[in-house]
This record gives structure tokens, sequence and C-alpha cells, in this order.
């Protein structure tokens, strides 16, 4: 089975187009400026990038333009359109309802359509992808895969807020938890290297990137997250504050006279990384900062590092125990530094580094960086959203047949 995956964003449209059968990526892309100029950058396996300027006034051009990529005579992998049996949507919200992955139906659209404010950034453009995949690919199953649903294992207690009941009742203000299928992948992932069931484990995997989530999975089973109503909450991220005192927000709008939007770009756009340093967003750029002396980029460092530890220990507390501990996406993946900070003085939960495997672990590769003897299992597990998606797509197109 061969699945095209679409991740639409609001200007651009990431694809892979995988072989299910060998899990090889046969071509791979991004199409960006959309609605602006337009630029696309596609990839055939083991030939080189083409890149090009296009006119791409929506996402429907874009996928058309991608259609037609993957059947070009020198950059293409297929003949025909036939012979993509699926095309799997990543969607970063599914609401109340859309707990799982599913063949998107007409009343799935409709529910998504409902739910767009919830995720105003993310929602929007996955639903033109999935429209425009509809139009070009008649009787092609569209499958949404859905950040929010690795979620729906939570119990009550992680997932309602202490507010007034009727905020959730009648407004859906709840923790959903985004990244889920980042934190499936490499939870299932990690069980696999330690040759165990997933059942039998517990586990906190770190997600830390440019936005950034840590999650409890407990025998397989999500059972708490930091990310909360919206992509935000938990740690200190690139530009978004994570968890702060709520009384800050309407001080900021009674005491300091700033307006909703005002307030909603602070804590979204202009905080974390960049907000505590002044320097940068991107973890790489504070970190040379803080090594030539920058106070604040340090304390924005470690600001990320107090909060990651925070959250392990109570997921520790949650969870009675902890067998294994995961790092990802572009920090957890890259940074041996972030990694060493968050395990240092760990030993009592049975955390315990090698200091020189950790600084040594091959750059997008998985590695096990435990200390001899160390009780908790503590892994590098790059993240692989795509071939979740792939493979969920895959299981649900045999099952529409
Ligand atoms: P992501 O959102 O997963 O693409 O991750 C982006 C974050 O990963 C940014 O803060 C980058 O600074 C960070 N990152 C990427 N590569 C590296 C690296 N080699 N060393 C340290 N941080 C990195």
């Amino acid at each position: 089975m061969k699945i095209l995956v679409i991740n639409s964003g609001s200007s651009s449209l990431k694809y892979q187009f995988i072989d299910m059968e060998t899990n090889d990526v046969l071509a791979k892309g991004l199409c960006e400026r959309i609605g602006i100029d337009g630029v696309i950058t596609h990839k055939k396996s083991g030939a080189e990038d083409y890149k090009k300027e296009v006119d791409l006034k929506s996402h429907d051009e874009a996928i058309q333009l991608v259609l037609s990529m993957l059947q070009d005579d020198t950059y293409g992998v297929i003949k025909s359109i036939d012979e993509i049996d699926a095309v799997g949507h990543r969607i970063a919200h599914g609401g109340e309802k859309l707990k799982e992955s599913a063949v998107i139906k007409d009343e799935d659209l409709e529910y998504l359509y409902s739910i767009q404010n919830l995720a105003p950034l993310h929602v929007p453009p996955a639903i033109k992808g999935i429209e425009a995949c509809r139009k070009l690919m008649d009787g092609v199953p569209q499958v949404g895969v859905f950040d929010t649903s690795f979620y729906s294992t939570m119990e009550p207690e992680s997932y309602v807020y202490p507010l007034p009941y009727e905020l959730y009742e009648e407004h859906q203000i709840r923790r959903y938890g985004f990244h889920g299928t980042s934190h499936r992948y490499v939870a299932s992932r990690a069980a696999e290297m330690l040759g165990k069931d997933i059942k039998d484990l517990k586990i906190i995997t770190c997600h830390l990137g440019n936005g950034s989530s840590i999650t409890a999975v407990d025998h397989g089973k999500a059972v708490d997250t930091s990310m909360g109503f919206m992509p935000n909450g938990g740690i200190l991220m690139g530009t978004r504050c994570g968890d702060i005192d709520p009384s800050i927000l309407p001080y900021m709008v009674n005491a300091l006279g700033m307006s909703g939007e005002e307030v909603e770009t602070i804590i979204n756009k202009k905080s974390g990384l960049l907000g505590v340093s002044g320097v940068s967003s991107d973890a790489r750029n504070v970190r040379e900062a803080a090594a030539q002396g920058n106070e604040r980029a340090r304390l924005a460092e470690k600001i990320l590092v107090h909060g990651i530890k925070k959250h392990i220990g109570s997921y520790v507390a949650e969870m009675n125990g902890l067998d294994c501990i995961v790092f990802t996406a572009g920090l957890g993946e890259n940074s041996a530094d972030v990694r060493e900070w968050v395990c240092e003085n760990m030993d009592y939960l049975g955390i315990q580094m090698d200091n020189e495997k950790n600084a040594s672990a091959p750059r997008g590769q998985e590695a096990d960086v435990t200390a001899e003897g160390g009780k908790v299992k503590v892994l590098v597990i790059p993240t692989n959203e795509e071939y979740m998606i792939a493979l969920d797509t895959a299981t649900l197109a045999a099952q529409d047949k």
C-alpha cells in the first residue's frame, strides 16, 4: 500500500509519499508561501532536490502541484494517481468528538469546521488540505490523524480544569494535549528498543522543539500531558510561555491596559526562550549567547530545564514509578546539553545518564544513553509523525475497502 501523508499549515504544505510494504519514503517535499507567491522543494529518494518558484494561490493548487510532481517523468515515483491508496492528514485538533484516527466523512468535516476556533492556526488549513484532496482524488480514502487523540485515555482529573464546570460542558474548555502523534510514536519505539510490551512500561516522553510538551504514558496509555487547551501550557518553548499564573492575563488587560489580542501575542509569540533571553526563539542562538556570558539567555535555558524536571517529577508521582524517559524533536534529539541538564541530580528517581554516551549520541539516530546500572532507561528517539500517520492511514484504508 502506498500512502500520501499531508501536513497543511496556513501558508505551507509538507508531504511524504510512503511505501508501507518497505517503509520507504519514496518522495517528500514542502510547498511554502501558499497564497503569497509560492515555492516547492521536492525530493525523490536517491535523487537531488528539486526547488522551484511556482505561483500557488491556494492549497488546492499546492496539492495539484504535489500530485503532478509525484507523477513527473524525472522527479516522480508513480505513473498515475491510482497508485495512491490513501491520504493521511495531520490534524492538530479533533475536539471532543474525533478521538481516534478516522476516515473523514462529510459529518467529520462539518465537525472540524465547528471546532476551528479551538486551533485557529492549525485546523482551517487542515480542512483545506482534506477538501483539496477529496476534489482531486475522488474515491481515495482521506484519513484524519489527530494530535489530540492520544490523550483520549486521560481521566477527567487530568483534563478538567478547576474552573466553573459549565466552561467545560458548554464551551469545551479542557486540557486536550498536543503532539500526540509524536509522543505515541516515540513511546512505542521506546518499548520496541527495550524489547518490552508497552503495556508493561511507565514512560515519560519529552517532545522538545519549537513547541514542546511532556507526556506521561502509563502502560501504553497517555495519562497526563503538559500542553492544555491550546498548544500552550507546560514548559517554556521557543516563543510560548507555558504555565504561568492565570491572574497575570487579566492583570495585563486591567492594570497594564493591554488588549486581548496583545496578551495573546505576548503569550504565544513573544515569550519563552525569545521573551526571556531577548536573543532568539532558536535554542542554538540562545546557547551561543549564554556561552558568551549573556545572563538572560542562560536564565531562559535554566527556566526550560527547571520546567522539564518539574514535569518529570510530577509524572513519576502520578504513575508511581518510571521505567523510561525519552527525548525527541529538534531540541530533544540534538541538544546533548539540555538532556544532560535535565538528567542531572535525578538519581533519587533512578535517572542516571551516561554523559559521554549522551554527548556522542549520533544525530538523527536512536540512542540509549543510560548510565551503567541506571534503573530508568534514558533514550533519544528521532520522532516520525509521518510514519505514524501513514500507519494509521494504511490500517483504516484497508478496513474501509
Ligand atoms: P523542532 O520544532 O522540532 O523543529 O525543533 C526546533 C528547535 O530545535 C529549535 O529551538 C532549535 O534550536 C532546536 N535545535 C535544532 N537543531 C539543534 C541542534 N543541533 N542543537 C541544539 N538545538 C537544536
